[in-house]
């Protein structure tokens, strides 16, 4: 039987079955045809000796609107970290959000899904963040958006900062809420240096919104209260259905808030990079198996992180058409890494450290079957 690729001899992370074997991966055209290469030649085959293959990441916090914002990187930057599908955060609003779906999102290999800014733009300048003021908001064109694009769009992001509403993030916040509720619409809120205190934010989300940077500190306040425990309202919120997402980005993320945080049993639900112009390839994000690589140095397995990283995200924020897997019959979205065992140091902008003894380092990805990243090196 012939066939397009087959990756050879890797060790299968897969979510959809329990345990690591080792197998191989026959593709044919956009789909994995079988699970051994029994009876199969293919045009190109992988070697993966060695290597864990897991099916295609999913970042679920990214800026992708390079050509629009200041804060936007290029989606193709995406593959070299594994990644097959990722969440843009709110990079576009209203008016601009067709223009990025042109631009960004259909000219990309990867799959974006968006959460679209409640304001008119989203974050165009860096020195001048978007205006959030609910004077702003159109129901009428972000209907008309949510029609146009149905499957890509998921719903409404508020970015709840001092930097962005000033003093009146409440009032902000209710008028956002009730938006997204017209809407039908979950909201996507930025939680980071607040006018209004974190829990009060958790306390006003409904199943299915989703509070962003669960782990940072900025102004002061956490999901912590001042003893270091898990504010009661956090709890509620997560039994409520709240999503709670990492976006990890630079300065909203504390190593010791986490550290605290997990030690509570207070996990995430989702595992972004934030990935954006201003962070990107720089100490502290250097993509998302870095971001995977420092939650293992905080405990979790990589069985853990490939579900974070796959399933939840697709079960949660509702994308795609059916679960990502390495099934036979499943879209041919892989990726290959290695788990180099040396010496890591993870950092945070406080200037806190985080020993880890292994790193992730992407080698291959494939996108609907056709390889669009290779780690120069690997199997030459
Ligand atoms: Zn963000």
């Amino acid at each position: 039987m012939k066939a397009d690729i087959i990756i050879r001899n890797g060790v299968i992370v897969d979510p959809a079955r329990a345990g690591q074997t080792t197998k191989d991966l026959v593709i044919a055209g956009k789909l994995i045809a079988a699970d051994s290469a029994d009876g199969w030649e293919a045009k190109e085959t992988v070697d993966a000796s060695g290597c864990f293959v897991t099916p295609g990441l999913t970042d679920a916090h990214v800026h992708v609107f390079d050509t629009g914002s200041e804060l936007g990187v290029k989606a193709d930057c995406l593959p070299p970290m594994g990644v097959t599908s990722a969440v843009d955060f709110g990079s576009a609003g209203y008016v601009n959000f067709r223009g990025f779906m042109r631009e960004c999102v259909e000219r990309s290999d990867v799959r974006v899904y968006s959460f679209v800014n409640v304001s008119p733009v989203g974050p165009v300048s860096l020195q001048r963040p978007e205006d959030v003021s609910p004077d702003g908001f159109s129901r009428r064109k972000l209907a008309e958006l949510k029609e146009k694009y149905p499957g890509r769009l998921l719903g409404l992001k508020l970015r709840l900062g001092r930097e962005t509403a000033g003093d009146s993030g409440l009032e902000t916040l209710q008028a956002a809420l009730k938006l997204s509720a017209e809407l039908h619409w979950p909201l996507a809120v930025h939680v980071s240096n607040s006018p209004v205190p974190v829990r009060k934010i958790a306390a006003l989300l409904r199943e299915g919104d989703v509070f962003a940077h669960v782990y940072q500190d900025r102004g002061g306040d956490s999901i912590l209260d001042g003893a270091g425990s898990v504010y009661p309202e956090i709890l509620e919120a997560r039994k409520r259905g709240v999503i709670f997402d990492v976006g990890h980005g630079w300065l909203n993320f504390s190593i010791e808030t986490a550290q605290r945080s997990l030690n509570q049993g207070f996990g995430p639900d989702l595992l972004g990079t934030d990935m954006s112009a201003v962070v990107a390839y720089r100490r502290g994000v250097f993509g998302l198996p870095h971001i995977m690589s420092k939650f293992m140095a905080l405990g979790f397995s990589l069985a853990d992180l490939v579900s974070l990283c796959t399933v939840k995200p697709a079960a949660l924020l509702t994308l795609m058409g059916s679960a990502p897997s390495l099934k036979p019959g499943s879209a041919a979205n892989i990726a290959v890494f290695r788990l180099e065992t040396r010496p890591v140091v993870f950092t945070d902008y406080h200037g806190a450290s985080l020993g880890g003894n292994v790193l992730l380092t992407p080698q291959l990805t494939v996108i609907d079957g056709k390889i669009v990243w290779r780690q120069f090196g690997f199997d030459v």
